[in-house]
């Protein structure tokens, strides 16, 4: 498959397209219509029952406008930079780096110093994708991909759209602790949008300027957290770690969760469950497994606070992309939260047994201090008080100097009143390590779709299908009158979807062209069952019953209309099609092709 036969099907059928075509375009936007926002908001529910109702976790929305405080402490102000080249003659930007990984054997460019970069382009003749002018020469520049607004009129304090989710939830840890009740470890996550200004957006959904993430902040006690790695130690994963891409006849490492963890390829236990978390979501919700993998980033590719970074890619059109990222992240996010922000990003952590400890403490003489130091007196006071704390020994002597202001200042021992208690702790404040998995969630539907997207022949005719996984597809059921001219059938087809509706089913119906050519249809946006009301349905002194067809293998089995809401709603949870035509029998029928 093509990848511009996706895209073409994608908006001819309403899934996506790029925004504001009235007014020639906006690169980077798009705009889910309606089956790819139903398709969307399936994947967003399905990540939320796995990574925030079955951990435990609670999800919170945040600002996607955060001021400009905030990413001054993250970093994102100083360091969240592409390496942009401009071409002298169209004017057109390009990312560099993409520039000389393509042109050339470096597979990590954004890792290299600007200057190399610039040496690469030279070297290699590289230049301009747009236009063919020569780049060598331009300047390589960074390029903060922050989108910049004001925040209120007047003398407005600056704000960035957020470039991650993952902020929202770290500038409010103070709270959320709170609703944890301090105890860790426990898990914060957020879908939304968040805001890049890419270079060069490009391939659908795969880089565009405004996205949607689901993400999880896992905050961990370091020392004494581990997580239940046990539930996933048998997941069978296809690793791509960081040794095997230098080496020149790397090759992939398929084990285990367990076993790369014991072994260390893994390094951190709590990457490795969400791994084989991930690994289990992925393929309930419709990743070809075959098309997958874990790669490990390269030591120039990690954030200098990440120890140990894996990306889940897929295969989508020949290239890997990367859909996930899952880091291990220590302190860095909550310390430097911490140094820049008012409130405490700690929790207090109590020993299982208060423990006694000395404390060297002073209590000086301020009648003496003041009329000795002057207004130096309180600041003297305060550096007997860190003496004391760091360097018992120094109040040995008769005196004891300290230094303010790069001045030695000298006071009488006892004037300083030193001494040594035992005073008892219950605990101590620490700052929680963060191991953040963090999905794309535009990523996931093309690859969904890609991995999707199938072409066979029903009696004799070729046509395009979705195998979309039941939980994930848009609409769940179709519903067909098999004829408009029999007011019996007609009736009972709209009785069937209202009851289908009521029941929390997404129903689309359709009475309009041959039957075949309204299965077509739905089969292409991948809807998984289609439900006829036919003749033989309504005739006779039995219940009522109507066939439902199976998307991919074309099967039909029939079914009492009592029942059909509870069969297809368990459909929907995944059972199997197979074990309904065990209950009720297939049903030989021309139907597909009237
Ligand atoms: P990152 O913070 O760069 O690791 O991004 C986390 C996830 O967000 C990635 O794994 C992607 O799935 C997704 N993502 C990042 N940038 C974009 C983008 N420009 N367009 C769409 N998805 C993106």
């Amino acid at each position: 498959m093509a990848g511009s036969d996706l895209a073409e099907l994608a908006k001819r059928r309403g899934f996506f397209f790029g925004s504001n075509g009235a007014y020639g375009g906006t690169a980077g936007f798009y705009t889910f219509g309606p089956q790819g926002a139903a398709l969307k908001r399936n994947v967003e529910d399905a990540w939320r029952d796995r990574f925030t109702l079955k951990e435990g976790n609670r999800e919170i929305e945040a600002p996607t406008v955060m001021p400009e405080a905030v990413f001054e402490a993250s970093g994102h102000l100083e360091g969240f930079d592409d390496m942009l080249v401009a071409c002298g003659e169209c004017g057109a930007s390009h990312r560099a780096d993409h520039l000389v990984e393509d042109a050339t054997d470096v597979e990590d460019a954004e890792a290299l110093p600007g200057e190399e970069v610039e040496a690469l382009i030279a070297d290699h003749d590289i230049a301009c994708p747009a236009c063919g002018a020569p780049l060598s020469g331009e300047p390589v520049e960074d390029f903060n991909l922050m989108f910049a607004t004001d925040i209120g009129p007047g003398d407005s304090q600056p704000g960035y759209l957020r470039p991650e989710t993952a902020q929202g939830i770290f500038v409010e840890f103070p709270r959320l602790k709170e609703y944890a009740r301090g105890s860790l470890p426990f898990g914060i996550t957020q879908i939304g949008p968040a805001y890049r200004n890419e270079i060069s957006p490009r391939g659908g959904l795969l880089r565009l300027r405004e996205f949607t993430q689901a993400e999880l902040e896992q905050f961990i006690d370091p020392e004494t957290d581990e997580p239940p790695l046990d539930r996933v130690a048998d997941v069978a994963v296809r690793l791509y770690p960081a040794t095997a891409q230098a080496a020149d006849d790397g090759d992939y490492l398929d084990t285990t969760i367990g076993e790369a963890v014991d072994e260390g390829v893994i390094g951190s236990p709590w990457v490795g469950y969400y791994l084989g978390v991930a690994q289990e979501w992925y393929e309930r919700v419709g990743v070809d497994l075959d098309r997958f993998r874990f790669r490990q980033h390269l030591a120039g590719e990690r954030a200098h606070y990440a120890a140990d970074c894996w990306d889940a890619e897929s295969e989508v059109d020949g290239d890997w992309i990367e859909i996930a990222g899952f880091a291990y992240r220590g302190d860095y996010d909550l310390s430097k939260h911490d140094e820049y922000g008012d409130d405490a990003f700690t929790v207090f952590k109590r020993y299982d047994e208060p423990k006694t400890v000395e404390r060297a403490t002073v209590d000086p003489d301020m009648s003496v201090l003041g009329p000795e130091f002057g207004g130096d007196a309180g600041a003297v006071a305060a550096a007997l008080e860190t003496l004391a704390a760091r360097d018992p020994d120094a109040f040995a002597d008769e005196t004891v100097t300290v230094e303010v202001d790069g001045e030695p200042r000298e006071v009488d021992a006892d004037v300083a009143d030193f001494s040594v208690e035992e005073v008892t702790e219950n605990g101590e404040h620490i700052t929680p390590h963060v191991v953040e998995p963090s999905f794309g969630v535009g990523r996931t539907v093309q690859t969904l779709l890609a991995h999707a997207y199938e072409t066979d022949e029903v009696d004799g005719e070729e046509r395009t299908f979705l195998s979309l996984r039941p939980e994930i597809a848009p609409t769940d059921a179709a519903v067909f009158p098999l004829v408009t001219n029999d007011e019996r059938l007609t009736d009972l087809a709209d009785r069937v979807a209202a009851d289908l509706r009521a029941a929390g089913l997404a129903v689309s119906y359709d009475d309009s062209g041959s039957i075949g050519r309204r299965y077509r249809r739905q089969d292409e946006v991948g809807t998984p069952f289609c439900v006829t009301i036919d003749r033989d349905g309504v005739e006779g002194d039995g219940p009522e019953t109507v066939t439902v067809r199976e998307r991919d293998t074309a099967a039909q089995v029939r079914v009492p209309v009592d029942e059909l809401a509870d069969e297809l709603a368990a459909l929907r949870s995944g059972d199997e099609f197979a074990a309904l035509r065990d209950r009720y029998g297939a049903v030989a029928t021309d139907v597909e092709t009237n």
